[in-house]
C-alpha cells in the first residue's frame, strides 16, 4: 500500500506524521519527496549508502549547422530558447525536457546533452529514500519520478510529500492508495486544508485528516470535516513536551509506546478502508 502524507503548507507536521507512521510500522519504505528540503532523515537516522544522480536531457546547439532561423525559439512553450541576432541562447534551468525544439530544427543543429539536477539517496536496504534538488534548479519532478521508479511495492510505502498543492505534490500522490492530510487548528490551517482536500478529491484518492497541535481550537477543523464527511484519523495535541522532543530530533513515538499503537491503529483503519 502506498500512503502519501501532505499538507496545504509547510511546517504543519507532515514529517512528524510520516516518520511516526513509518517507525510504528517497522516494515516500511519511507520516501521523502520534499526534494527542496527533505528532513525525514533527522528522525529516522538512516545510514545513506547509495547516491544516484538524477539527470535530464537538455538541448545544445551545433553552431556550425545553425542558420539562426529562430524556429526552435518559436517552438519552445517555456521560453527556454531565444535567438538573438542569429545566435541561439539556451536557458537550461527552465527547459522542461520535452525535446520539441530538437524535432523542430530544420538543420538538425540541436542535440541532447545530460544535465544533473539533483540526486536520490538511499540506505542499504532502500527502506529510506530521499530526493535532493540542486540549489538553483527550479524543476524537481524528474527527481520525484525517479523516487517513484525506485519504490518497493511489496512493503507499505510512506511518502512525505512537498508542502502546498503544486505539481510536485500532484506527481508525489499520483498512484497512491490513500492520502493523509495534516493540518493544524488555525484559520490558515483550515484554508490550506480546504485546498488539499480539493486536490485529492479531484484526483479521486481516498483521504483522511490528522490534526497536529490539536487544542480547543480544533473545533474549526472538526466542523469542516463533519460537514464534509471527512474522517479525522488522529489528533496530536499541542504540547510543550512534544515540541521540546521534536527540537532534539525525537518524535512522540520515540518517547511513548502508546503513540506507536495509535499510529498502527491509524494504519489498520486506513488499510481496512482501502481494501473495502
Ligand atoms: S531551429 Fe535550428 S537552425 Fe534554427 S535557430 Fe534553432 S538551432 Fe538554429
Ligand atoms: S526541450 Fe522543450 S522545453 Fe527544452 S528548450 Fe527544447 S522545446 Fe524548450
Amino acid at each position: 500500500m502506498r500512503i502519501a502524507v501532505l499538507s496545504g503548507k509547510g511546517g504543519t507536521g507532515k514529517t512528524t506524521v510520516s516518520a511516526s507512521l513509518a517507525l510504528s510500522l517497522g516494515n516500511y519504505q519511507y520516501v521523502d519527496s520534499d526534494v527542496e528540503e527533505p528532513n525525514g532523515g533527522i528522525f529516522l537516522n538512516p545510514k545513506i549508502t547509495d547516491i544516484l544522480p538524477v539527470n535530464v536531457k537538455v538541448p545544445a546547439v551545433d553552431e556550425n549547422k545553425c542558420t539562426g532561423c529562430g524556429i526552435c525559439s518559436k517552438t519552445c512553450q517555456f521560453n527556454a530558447i531565444a535567438v538573438i541576432k542569429g545566435m541561439v541562447l539556451l536557458f537550461s534551468e527552465i527547459c522542461h525536457h520535452c525535446g520539441a525544439c530538437i524535432i523542430a530544427c530544420p538543420e538538425v543543429a540541436l542535440y541532447e546533452i545530460e544535465k544533473t539536477i539533483g540526486v536520490i539517496e538511499k540506505n542499504e536496504d532502500a527502506t529510506f529514500m530521499q530526493g535532493k534538488l540542486n540549489i538553483g534548479e527550479p524543476i524537481s519532478i524528474p527527481i520525484i519520478q525517479k523516487l517513484k521508479d525506485e519504490m518497493n511495492p511489496h512493503i507499505p510505502i510512506i511518502i512525505d510529500c512537498p508542502p502546498g498543492a503544486s505539481c510536485n505534490v500532484v506527481e508525489s500522490i499520483e498512484g497512491c492508495d490513500y492520502c493523509i492530510l495534516v493540518t493544524e487548528p488555525t484559520p490558515f490551517g483550515l484554508h490550506d486544508l480546504k485546498i488539499a482536500v480539493k486536490l485529492v478529491e479531484k484526483m479521486g484518492i481516498p483521504f483522511g485528516v490528522v490534526i497536529n497541535k490539536s487544542s480547543k481550537d480544533s473545533k474549526i477543523i472538526h466542523k469542516f470535516c463533519d460537514k464534509n464527511k471527512i474522517d479525522i484519523l488522529l489528533e496530536i495535541p499541542f504540547s510543550r513536551d512534544i515540541a521540546e522532543a521534536y527540537s532534539k530530533g525525537r518524535l512522540p513515538v520515540h518517547e511513548n509506546a502508546e503513540w506507536k499503537e495509535k499510529f498502527r491503529a491509524m494504519y489498520e483503519k486506513i488499510k481496512r478502508g482501502v481494501n473495502k
